[in-house]
């Protein structure tokens, strides 16, 4: 069970809105499953140009050239690494945990695709390295624009397993 104050899960949606059509993406952090800071983090994806896309190298991104603009703008996020680090930075000096990680679905349900898999499991590979403790993966859907939808999932071996979310007061 994963703890998120009303307030938050509000300002994910306005997050995921204000993107739309392209992905928001940030991170949660907080103590013993009870989230108490939202970072928005850039989706660099979002900002780019198609042909800044192409300078990207590394299989997942030339995964990403062959969908349409639609289906990317559906599954492609990736985190600016330097506001990464600054929340990173902020959660460490707060003596807090990094709880999850989450985007939104402009389009499709709150379930994680294949390209979000992969990406938890490349996180998981640096993860173990840095000895982080393991983050839940948090998907906003807007796929039912009045009805928006958000699911956290523990991803392990390439399998997602849903973890309910209670929302609290704030
Ligand atoms: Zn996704």
């Amino acid at each position: 069970m994963l703890h998120i104050p009303s307030g938050i899960l509000q300002d994910m949606i306005a997050h995921a809105r204000e993107l739309a059509p392209h992905e928001c993406c940030g991170i949660l952090s907080g103590k013993n499953q009870t989230v108490t800071e939202a970072y928005r983090i850039t989706n660099i994806l979002a900002n780019m140009a198609e042909d800044d896309l192409s300078r990207f190298d590394g299989a997942k991104l030339s995964d990403l050239q062959r969908l349409s603009p639609e289906e990317r703008a559906d599954i492609a996020f990736q985190m600016d690494a330097r506001e990464m680090a600054m929340a990173q930075r902020d959660i460490r000096s707060k003596d807090l945990e990094l709880l999850g990680f989450y985007h939104s679905h402009t389009s499709s349900p709150a379930r994680p695709s294949q390209t979000d898999i992969t990406i938890a499991m490349e996180f998981e590979d640096y993860r173990k390295k840095l000895n982080l403790p393991e983050p839940l993966h948090l998907i906003v859907s807007l796929e039912h624009a009045d009805r928006p939808d958000i699911r956290a999932y523990r991803i392990q071996d390439s399998h997602p397993t849903e973890i309910p979310i209670q929302q609290t007061s704030d």
